[in-house]
């Protein structure tokens, strides 16, 4: 198993090598339309949803969600998981964040007592040696916490666009989260990573600087890594398991 990202960054072929994040949006236009629609749909969330939460991970598309919801003043509680594990770039991106727009975020943290047992008993770094231990993991540090997170939610919001992974094919704007028993709205869900990209550019909005470090997908440290350009932008996560599965129950599909 490889897990040194240096290997596979310095394989990229020259002409592919743009380490700038930004440079990804060169020469695409960003449709008006898709910003307004997005922004509409948040305004309709925050006034007929409410108590309405955005589940905020910090990537690129929860940064044009934050700009948009902050900078519009869209009345959305915006929420962290901080698994404990992420990177330090992560920690970074939130105090610019926060300097930024004047706010703090809301973090939510997992219970001790969980990561204290699933340590003891699995190991630090169980979660490489199977699905199910991997699962684990996610379940202590992120599905219990957004439990918390959701309770007495009337919908939530998430940045997940169709395209980003197999296990988001379909994803329509709105659906029923019936694991959650809310709604729950995905204004993005149509856009490109070149759209995402492109606001960014456009809005000069922050982001994570492990994304100009071939990082197109960040989550936990121990289980993101950087990817070859051209690849699947998801590759770079648990990339020891098949794409199928892929998902770290935070986002459940409809049976
Ligand atoms: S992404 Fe990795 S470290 Fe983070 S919660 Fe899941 S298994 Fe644990």
């Amino acid at each position: 198993m490889n897990r040194c990202p240096c290997s596979v960054a310095a394989a990229a072929p020259p002409e592919q090598a743009m380490p700038d994040a930004r440079l990804k949006a060169r020469d695409h236009s960003l449709p008006p339309e898709k910003v307004e629609a997005a922004l509409a749909l948040l305004r309709q969330v925050a006034g007929d949803y409410a108590p309405a939460t955005f589940a905020n991970s910090l990537g690129a598309e929860d940064m044009v969600l934050t700009d948009m919801i902050l900078r519009e003043k869209i009345a959305l509680e915006i929420f962290l998981l901080d698994t404990g594990r992420l990177p330090i770039e992560t920690y970074d991106l939130l105090a610019a964040v926060e300097k930024r727009y004047g706010t703090t975020l809301k973090v939510f943290y997992p219970r001790h007592d969980l990561v204290e047992e699933y340590v003891r008993t699995k190991g630090i770094n169980a979660f490489y040696e199977s699905v199910d231990l991997r699962k684990g993991c996610c379940y202590v540090r992120k599905v219990e916490p957004l439990g918390r997170a959701l309770a007495g939610k009337k919908a939530w919001v998430t940045g997940l666009r169709a395209e980003q992974a197999a296990t988001r094919t379909g994803l329509p704007l709105h659906e029923k989260d019936s694991a959650n028993g809310l709604e729950k709205f995905n204004p993005l869900a149509d856009w490109s990573e070149k759209d995402v990209w492109a606001y960014i550019a456009q809005y000069d909005v922050p982001y994570n600087a492990l994304h100009d470090k071939f990082y197109p997908s960040i989550g936990c440290a121990p289980c993101t890594r950087s990817v070859t350009p051209g690849e699947d932008i998801r590759s770079g996560r648990w990339w020891w398991e098949s794409p199928e599965l892929k998902e770290c129950g935070l986002h459940l599909k409809k049976a």
